[in-house]
């Protein structure tokens, strides 16, 4: 079952993001892909928290204490009673978790039990910041709606199918067996889902297409998709790996770390903060979104430049190694809030490249794109896309997708074969 598999189950979604002080939520139907309504409960623990409910064109906001993720949650509950849409005649068929760490386990997306629990827990020295939370954002979640089947959908699954050139660090296999260092690559939802909608938005079989996909957002990560199975991407053990994003430094030279050890006298837990939180664009031009980037740039900022070169120079080594490890590619996709927005980034990103039969039109490049668009001239062989993502979208259809294969989903009618995506999740 596949992201991009369409379904006619009837019913809705209640896509979950559970974060350390957070719990992101969408309703979501499957079918039409419209999220009916969604919502941040922000601030869990602390003092006062947030709430924020949109529905049908209007956000309602609380601020009150919310001690933990199950206030949280229960709280999400009543304004949808009380604000709608009621949950009673909302029809969830399926609550759709995201996790970020599905280790060398999860091919796919898993119906949750409690075999399924204590593997994702088990998988927590990985994904110290990121398991933990979503994990409890399952518990409570299965504590409240506890007559729905509940599925977890993974942000590495995508990449299982990395081929073992790919995934494999050059350290000593010893090490890296015992404390699974490999590449596992993130963001796979999204890179699934776009090289999916991309293949349906071109009448092309996806098993037909080779593909970039660049997710640009505050964290972004590029990959190459051969016949709709992933066979490169830029993410590794961790999201820290790869490209220049908002506060991730991406790649660098390991012995960094050891430098900034031994000589700054810098603990793990800061050398954690340093790259996680304080480098990328912020780090190098104290900013983080690309909207201030280009207007320092515009007054002259020598820094805000320096970012730019920098983030635009890593996406085009990127760029150029993956048109070696494809050897042909037919499709480039810029996704997320920079890859949707920026036609600037856009434009850098692919410039001079013609020899290589890639180009960007400066007109159909113009702006923010809301809808799939192709941006290449009408002559290149490649050709050059924007296409929004929808994570939530793509949970819920996962969801939808696993509840079915499980003989869970009575409403469940035909399922649509076209275009399939990676065979594996
Ligand atoms: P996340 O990784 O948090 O999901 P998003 O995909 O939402 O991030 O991307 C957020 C980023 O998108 C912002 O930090 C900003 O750099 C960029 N962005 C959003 N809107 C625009 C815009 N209109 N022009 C340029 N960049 C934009």
């Amino acid at each position: 079952m596949t992201s991009t598999q369409h379904t006619t189950t009837r019913g809705t979604v209640l896509v979950v993001n559970s974060g350390s002080s957070s719990i992101k939520y969408q309703l979501v139907d499957p079918v039409g892909g419209e999220a009916i309504a969604s919502g941040l409960v922000e601030r869990i623990g602390e003092d006062v928290g947030t709430i924020k409910h949109t529905y049908a064109g209007s956000t309602t906001q609380r601020d009150e204490p919310i001690a933990d993720h199950g206030a949280g949650l229960r709280l999400v509950l009543g304004l949808f009673d009380e604000i709608g849409p009621e949950l009673a005649s909302a029809h969830i068929v399926a609550v759709g978790h995201r996790v970020v760490h599905g280790g060398s386990d999860f091919a796919g997306p898993a119906l949750v039990d409690d075999d399924v629990v204590r593997r994702i827990d088990a998988l927590s020295p990985l994904a110290p910041l990121h398991n933990p939370p979503n994990l409890t954002g399952i518990q409570v979640a299965r504590e409240l709606l506890p007559d729905v089947p509940h599925v977890v959908v993974f942000d590495t699954a995508f990449f299982h199918t990395l081929p073992d050139a790919a995934a494999t660090y050059a350290i000593d296999q010893g090490v890296a067996t015992a404390y699974g260092v490999r590449r596992y690559g993130f963001h796979g939802t999204s890179h699934q889902f776009v090289s999916g909608e991309v293949a349906r938005f071109l009448g092309r079989r996806v098993e037909d297409l080779n593909q970039i996909v660049l997710h640009l957002g505050n964290g972004a990560s590029a990959s190459a998709v051969r016949g709709g199975v992933a066979v490169e991407t830029s993410m590794g053990l961790t999201p820290l790996e790869g490209l220049v994003m908002g506060t991730r430094s991406g790649d660098l030279d390991p012995a960094v770390l050891i430098h900034l050890q031994r000589n700054a006298g810098m603990s793990v837990d800061e050398i954690d903060d340093l790259l996680n939180r304080r480098s990328g664009l912020k780090g190098l031009a104290g900013e983080n979104d690309f909207r201030e980037i280009h207007r320092l740039v515009e007054e002259g900022d020598a820094s805000a430049r320096r970012a730019l070169d920098v983030y635009i120079h890593r996406l085009r080594k990127y760029v150029g190694a993956y048109l070696a490890v494809l050897g042909r590619v037919d499709v480039i996709t810029f996704t997320a809030g920079v890859g949707e927005n920026d036609d600037i980034v856009r434009a850098l990103a692919l410039a001079g490249l013609e020899p290589l039969g890639i180009a960007v039109d400066a007109e159909r490049n113009a702006g923010r794109k809301k809808q799939p668009v192709v941006i290449s001239p009408d002559w290149t062989p490649t050709k050059v896309l924007v296409l929004p993502t929808n994570e939530e979208l793509a949970i819920a259809r996962q969801a939808v997708a696993t509840i079915e294969a499980a003989g869970l989903e009575g409403t469940s009618e035909e399922t649509d074969p076209a275009p399939a995506a990676a065979g594996h999740a």
